[in-house]
C-alpha cells in the first residue's frame, strides 16, 4: 500500500479520506477495538439507546471545517444553543460563564449573589486587563477577586480544557473561545468518525509500536502484523505518538515539541435522568461549579421524558473518575443543587480518558510558544507526516482541527508523491 495512516480519530480518518480521493490506496491502523479516538459515543449504557458522548460535543460558531463536513456528509446537528449568557453590554468575557447557574461549596447561589459574582469579575478584566500568558490564578491573584469570585472563577479551568486552573494562561479564557454558539451531533459525537470512515480500509486492534526505515520506505510493526507504506501520517495524541518507536528517531525538535506539549488530565461523567424537560427548564443553559464537576450542560430532553446531562471532570488527583460511584455522586449532588430538584437518575457512566492508553488526556494543551509549537508539531520528518488536534493551526484541541490537521497532512503526502514523479521523469 502507498500510504498508512496511525488512528482512526477525526484526523486519522479525514486523512485518509482525503488521500483515496486523491487515488492514493490507504491503510488506517487503530489501536482500539473501535473507531472515533476521543469523539467516542457508547450507545449501550443509557436507557432509550441514548447516545452517551465520552469525549468530544460541542461544535462551535466558526468551526467551518466541521459544519462544512456535517453538511457533506448528511449529518444532523442539535438545535442552536448557547452555554453563557453574554455579559449586560452584550459582550462575552470571561465573566460570562459566571452569569450561567452558580454552584458554590455545593449551594446555587440566587441571582442577585451570581450578579454580584460576575459584576465583579467583570470589573477586574476591565480595570487589570490579564496579560495572555498569564495563569488563571495568577490574573485573579493580581485583580484582588473576593474568595468567592477567584474561587469560581478559577473553576472554569476545569472545562476548557480540563486541568488545572494554573496550567491554563488567561488567553484560553478571555475572551472565551466556546460555547458562545454551539451545537452538538444530534446521533452522537461519533456519527462523525462513522460517515468519515465509510469506504475506508481500516484495520482495529492494530497498535503501531515501531516505524522504521527500510529500503524503498517503511515498515511499520504493531502487536500481531508488519505493514509497508511509502509514506506514513501519524494522527495519534500527542503522548501515544512519544510512545512510538521510530527508527531513525525523530529529531530533538520534534521531541522537544511533543514533550512541551502536555496533555490535559480529566473526563467526563454522564447521567441520564428522570423529568428531562423540568432539569432543563430549571438548569437553564449550563451550571459552573467550583466542586469536583466543573461544568454541566444538558442534551434536549428524550423519549419518555428522559435527559442526559453531561458534566466535565478535571483530574485534580483526587482520584474522582476513577470511582465511577463517587463521580456520578458527585454529578447526581450538582444537577441536584443547580435545579432545586432531587433528581432520579437511571444509568451513568464516567469515563476517565487519563487511564486511557491511547488517547493519554483530554486534549492537547499549548501552553508555551504559541503558534511556533503546532507548526513544529505538524513538520513532516521525511515520509513521516504528523496530523491530529495537536498539530492544527486553527481550532487546536478541537475536533475541527483534528479534520483541518488530517487534510492537511493527506496534501503534504499528495505533494510529495507529485514531487516524486517529476524527479523520476526528469531523470528518464
Ligand atoms: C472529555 C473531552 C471533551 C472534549 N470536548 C470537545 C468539544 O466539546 N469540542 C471539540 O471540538 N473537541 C472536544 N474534545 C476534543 C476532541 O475529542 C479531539 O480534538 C479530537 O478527538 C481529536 O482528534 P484526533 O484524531 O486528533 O485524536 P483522537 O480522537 O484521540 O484519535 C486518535 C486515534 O489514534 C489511536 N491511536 C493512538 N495510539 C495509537 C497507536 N500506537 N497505533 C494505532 N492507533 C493509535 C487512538 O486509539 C485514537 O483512535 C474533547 C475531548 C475530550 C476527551
Amino acid at each position: 500500500m502507498s500510504t498508512i495512516v496511525i488512528g482512526a480519530g477525526p484526523a486519522g480518518l479525514a486523512a485518509a479520506r482525503k488521500l483515496t480521493r486523491y487515488g492514493e490506496d490507504v491503510v488506517v491502523l487503530e489501536a482500539q477495538p473501535h473507531i472515533g479516538g476521543r469523539t467516542r459515543t457508547v450507545r449501550d449504557r443509557l436507557r432509550h439507546g441514548q447516545p452517551a458522548d465520552l469525549g468530544g460535543s460541542f461544535i462551535d460558531i466558526g468551526q467551518d471545517k466541521i459544519i462544512q463536513a456535517c453538511a457533506e456528509l448528511g449529518l444532523r446537528l442539535t438545535p442552536q444553543m448557547a452555554l453563557f449568557p453574554p455579559d449586560p453590554d452584550g459582550r462575552l468575557t470571561a465573566a460570562s460563564p459566571l452569569r450561567a447557574t452558580l454552584v458554590v461549596d455545593g449551594r446555587r447561589l440566587d441571582d442577585a449573589e451570581r450578579d454580584r459574582v460576575a459584576d465583579e469579575v467583570r470589573a477586574a478584566l476591565d480595570a487589570v486587563p490579564p496579560s495572555p500568558t498569564e495563569t488563571i490564578p495568577a490574573w485573579a491573584a493580581r485583580a484582588c477577586l473576593s474568595p468567592v469570585a477567584r474561587r469560581v472563577f478559577c473553576s472554569q479551568a476545569g472545562f476548557n480544557p480540563v486541568h488545572e486552573a494554573a496550567q491554563i494562561p488567561m488567553s484560553m479564557l478571555q475572551p472565551p473561545h466556546v460555547g458562545r454558539v454551539c451545537w452538538m451531533l444530534a446521533d452522537g459525537t461519533d456519527s462523525l468518525a462513522s460517515a468519515l470512515a465509510g469506504g475506508l480500509d481500516i484495520r482495529l486492534r492494530q497498535p503501531v509500536r515501531l516505524v522504521r526505515r527500510a529500503r524503498g520506505g517503511l515498515v511499520l510493526e504493531t502487536d500481531t502484523d508488519r505493514f509497508t507504506a511509502r509514506d506514513v501520517v501519524v494522527a495519534t495524541p500527542v503522548t501515544p505518538t512519544l510512545r512510538i518507536g521510530f527508527d531513525p528517531v525523530l529529531p530533538e525538535w520534534k521531541v522537544n515539541a511533543l514533550l512541551a506539549t502536555p496533555m490535559a488530565q480529566g473526563g467526563k461523567v454522564i447521567g441520564q435522568y428522570t423529568n428531562g424537560s423540568e432539569i432543563v427548564g430549571r438548569l437553564g443553559l449550563s451550571a459552573v461549579s467550583d466542586g469536583p464537576v466543573s461544568l454541566i450542560w444538558a442534551r434536549p430532553p428524550g423519549p419518555e421524558d428522559t435527559v442526559v446531562v453531561l458534566g466535565l471532570v478535571p483530574d485534580r488527583g483526587d482520584g474522582v473518575l476513577r470511582d465511577e460511584a463517587r463521580a456520578l455522586d458527585a454529578l447526581d449532588r450538582l444537577v441536584g443543587a443547580a435545579t432545586g430538584l432531587r433528581a432520579e437518575r437511571l444509568a451513568g457512566i464516567a469515563q476517565d480518558w487519563t487511564r486511557e492508553q491511547f488517547a493519554g488526556g483530554v486534549v492537547s494543551a499549548l501552553l508555551g510558544d504559541f503558534p511556533r509549537l503546532p507548526s513544529l508539531l505538524a513538520q513532516a520528518v521525511g515520509p513521516v507526516h504528523f496530523a491530529g488536534e495537536h498539530t492544527a493551526e486553527m481550532w487546536a484541541t478541537g475536533m475541527d482541527g483534528a479534520l483541518r490537521s488530517g487534510e492537511r497532512a493527506a496534501d503534504e503526502v499528495f505533494q510529495r508523491r507529485r514531487q516524486r514523479a517529476s524527479n523520476t521523469a526528469a531523470v528518464r
